[in-house]
Parts: C-alpha cells; sequence; structure tokens
C-alpha cells in the first residue's frame, strides 16, 4: 500500500472533521466522514463566524475568580447551573488552576502560531474552491461603552502585538465616520486588523460540497456508537445498528461529544459542554462594516450579507438543558445600546449550541499515545471556528506521519 491509500474514518462533521477531511484528502487519501445530523445545527454552523486570530483562551488570569462574580448576575455571559456534578467540580478545580500568567503566556504562544497557520489554511481553501461564505478579512472591531474598557482593551491587545498581531485604538467618532450603525454610547474601539469574518454555515456546509466532489464520503444521520479498539490499536467505528467499518486511521472530532466515545475505551479528554446562542436580526438601517464584540457584554457580531447575527453567553448547564430565555432576548436587547435598531430589527434566527470546552483552555490535536490508529481533533471552545482548519492540517500531518507545522504539549492528547 502506498501512503496515500490510506483508509480514513473520521466521526463527525464539524468545522474539525471537516478540515482534516480536507488536508487527508489532499494527501490521497480514502476518507469517509461520518455524523449523525446533517450539516447545519453543530457549533460549526451556528457560531459567530470571527476568525478570531491570537483569541485567548477562556483559561486567563482572575477569570475564575471574575466568573464566580458572574454567577450571580443575570445579565453576565457566564452561567453554572447549580448541581452535584462530580466531573463538573473536577473540571472547574482544574479550570481554575490553569487560570494563571504562566500558563495564559505559554497558551497564547500556541494560539498565535496555530491562528496565523489557520489564516493561511483559509486562504487556502477558499483559493482552491468555489465556497460563498462571505470571507472578509478586514479585522474586527473590540467595541467599548466605557473609557475604562477601551484602556484596558488597549492592554489587552498589547499582549497580542509581542506576538505579531497589530491593532490600533479608533475613537467613537472614528468609528461612527466610519460605521453610523454605532450608538454616541459607544466610546471606542480597539481593532484587530489581521482578523476576518464569515458565515459558518456557508462555509461548513461548503466545504463539505468541495469535500464530496473532490471523492470523500460524507454520511450523515450516522451514529458512531463505538470506537472498535483490538488489544491496543483502534480499527475503526461501530454504528448505531451494528454496522462496522474499519479504517487505517481514525479521526474522533465529534466536539464535546468526543469525550464519551474516547472514554468507552479507557481514553481521558475531560470536556464541559458550554453552550451559547445566537440570535440573527434582519431590517437594520445600517450595519456594522465588519465583525466586532460589543466588549462590556461579551457578545460577537458578524455582518452576514443583510443579516446580523449576535452571539454570545457561556452557560455550563450539562447537555439539554432547557433553553434560558432572558439570555437569548439579552443578545438582542443589549446588543441595541451600542448598535442603532438591534433591540427592535425581525429575529429571523434562534440558536444554541455547544463549545468543546477543556479544563486547561487548550485544544487536543493530534495522535493518541499508546492506541495507535487514534487521531483526535476536539476542545476549541470558543475558538474552534478560528483554528479548526489549522487543526485539521496537524492532524492530517501526524496521520502521514509528516514534520508537523507546530507541535506542543499543550496542544497533545498525552497531557491527559
Ligand atoms: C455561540 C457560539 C459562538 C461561537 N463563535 C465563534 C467564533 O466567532 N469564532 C470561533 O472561532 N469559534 C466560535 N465558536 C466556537 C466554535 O463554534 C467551536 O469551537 C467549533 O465549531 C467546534 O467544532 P467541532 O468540529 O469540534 O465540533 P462541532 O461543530 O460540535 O461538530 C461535531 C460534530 O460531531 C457530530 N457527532 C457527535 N457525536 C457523534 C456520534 N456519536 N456519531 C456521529 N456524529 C457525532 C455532531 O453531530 C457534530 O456535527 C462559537 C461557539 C458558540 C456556541
Amino acid at each position: 500500500m502506498s501512503v496515500s491509500e490510506k483508509d480514513i474514518l473520521i466521526i463527525g462533521a464539524g468545522i474539525l472533521g471537516l478540515s482534516s477531511a480536507w488536508y487527508l484528502a489532499e494527501r490521497g487519501a480514502r476518507v469517509t466522514v461520518l455524523d449523525r445530523e446533517p450539516i447545519k445545527d453543530a457549533a460549526s454552523c451556528g457560531n459567530a463566524g470571527l476568525i478570531s486570530l491570537g483569541h485567548p483562551p477562556l483559561t486567563r488570569p482572575g477569570v475564575s475568580v471574575q466568573g464566580l462574580k458572574w454567577m450571580f448576575d443575570k445579565r453576565s455571559p457566564l452561567y453554572i447551573k447549580p448541581r452535584l456534578d462530580g466531573d463538573l467540580a473536577r473540571w472547574l478545580w482544574t479550570f481554575h488552576r490553569h487560570c494563571n500568567q504562566t500558563h495564559y503566556e505559554g497558551t497564547m504562544e500556541v494560539l498565535c502560531e496555530l491562528g496565523r497557520l489557520s489564516a493561511d489554511c483559509f486562504e487556502q481553501i477558499l483559493s482552491e474552491t468555489e465556497i460563498d461564505c462571505d470571507w472578509q478579512r478586514q479585522g474586527w472591531d473590540d467595541v467599548c461603552m466605557h473609557e475604562s474598557s477601551l484602556d484596558h482593551a488597549e492592554e489587552e491587545a498589547k499582549i497580542l502585538k509581542r506576538f505579531g498581531f497589530d491593532s490600533e485604538r479608533v475613537t467613537g467618532d472614528e468609528l461612527r465616520a466610519d460605521a453610523p450603525a454605532y450608538t454616541d454610547d459607544v466610546v471606542g474601539a480597539i481593532r484587530f486588523e489581521d482578523s476576518a469574518t464569515l458565515s459558518p454555515q456557508a462555509f461548513t456546509a461548503g466545504l463539505a460540497r468541495e469535500l464530496q466532489a473532490r471523492g470523500v464520503t460524507i454520511r450523515t444521520d450516522c451514529t458512531v456508537e463505538a470506537l472498535l479498539k483490538r488489544h491496543d490499536r483502534v480499527e475503526g467505528v461501530r454504528l448505531e445498528g451494528g454496522e462496522e467499518l474499519t479504517a487505517d486511521a481514525t479521526v474522533l472530532a465529534a466536539g464535546v461529544w468526543s469525550d464519551k466515545l474516547a472514554r468507552a475505551i479507557g481514553l481521558r479528554i475531560p470536556m464541559q459542554p458550554a453552550r451559547g446562542y445566537h440570535r440573527d436580526v434582519v431590517g437594520l438601517e445600517t450595519m456594522p462594516p465588519r465583525g466586532c464584540v460589543l466588549n462590556e457584554t461579551f457578545i460577537a457580531v458578524s455582518p452576514f450579507h443583510d443579516t446580523l447575527r449576535l452571539a454570545g453567553t457561556l452557560e455550563l448547564s450539562g447537555f439539554d438543558a432547557p433553553w434560558l430565555g432572558d439570555r437569548l432576548a439579552h443578545l438582542t436587547k443589549a446588543g441595541g445600546t451600542y448598535i442603532h435598531g438591534v433591540d427592535r430589527a425581525t429575529v429571523t434566527q434562534e440558536w444554541a449550541g455547544y463549545r468543546p470546552c477543556t479544563a486547561d483552555g487548550m485544544p487536543v490535536v493530534g495522535a493518541v499515545p499508546r492506541m495507535p490508529g487514534l487521531f483526535v481533533g476536539t476542545g476549541h471552545a470558543m475558538m474552534g471556528m478560528t483554528l479548526g482548519p489549522a487543526s485539521g492540517k496537524l492532524i492530517a500531518e501526524a496521520i502521514y506521519d509528516e514534520t508537523p507545522a507546530l507541535e506542543s504539549p499543550l496542544l497533545a492528547a498525552a497531557r491527559y
């Protein structure tokens, strides 16, 4: 068998699974992607679409303490449903231990490099395909209501400068001259010039179509029940209904559900499902010209053609808890204080989905030690749309034993 003839199974048709498929197909692999759902409801379709290079991890110094305070504020971006849950308690404790400066500095170095690689991956994929996803490489604005927030955002932006990502401070008037959409309450913004926005649904579905045109098989309505492990080797998967599929390599890219499949064969990838919501609105007189984050609320906003998407909230309630209507409503209510008319605009879509969050804030990418045949791509939390293509490339490089474009113990499955 020549190296290019590998048979690969990928569990999950989100951005991680599809990006891995792209780079594997590029190497001549025979790839089958399996997903239990059509490509439209996963986090990879419902996210805010900010391709935010140099986005910091959740594990920032002070965040765990701030999070405790937020728990008692109904409008805060974080909600933790109080419950007796050993996994959650362990996750929170590990998370707290990683919210320190040393870990932060180490993670930023890796995430910035991964972000840069991902930007190249997006440019490559878009130049080689016909995907129409409203890709706009014109940065995003961290939009502030208070001078103190603006000063703080500027300090944070200086950290990114060290890693080669430029930003500039713009006043409220400069912002409004460029974008009359912003209200007079906005005092200014930090503009991150290297980043981009896209319609995540259009990119993900478009990538799936392009892969199929290149011979990749995508099976939806196809639930993987278990990974097949014989002795130490992972040889494929068993589907619901009993069908078994074997492969030279299996990629576990099932988002936050990867943990459950991994546990059954003795691999731990502890994650919490961090639910977020989006609301799409239409009918605004003026739109922000580029993506933005409404600084004091952590709401991410992206313009896609005539639609404005507002996305936010990080809710640790486990799976399938009822939607929190007040948090969903808060997206447009708070949005209207920054952007004219958002609170009165017509809502065309509401959605909730899960970010796969590891307790150390870092993705898990690459080969699994002592389990030949198994590769993982998950745990990208709030950065998966941004970093997914680069992680997919690293997974393909690992499967083909190539020198990786980026290697770090902070990404390795071996850390668990
Ligand atoms: C509100 C919100 C806003 C966000 N905004 C941004 C943003 O602006 N920028 C950014 O970079 N990131 C953002 N993110 C994060 C990003 O969406 C995720 O990190 C990313 O989509 C995760 O991709 P994934 O492929 O790992 O998982 P998913 O997209 O969840 O895909 C996993 C797939 O696996 C399938 N699956 C699971 N179990 C099985 C099984 N047993 N058998 C078969 N299939 C299975 C699922 O059906 C799913 O399709 C946001 C997330 C949310 C919730």
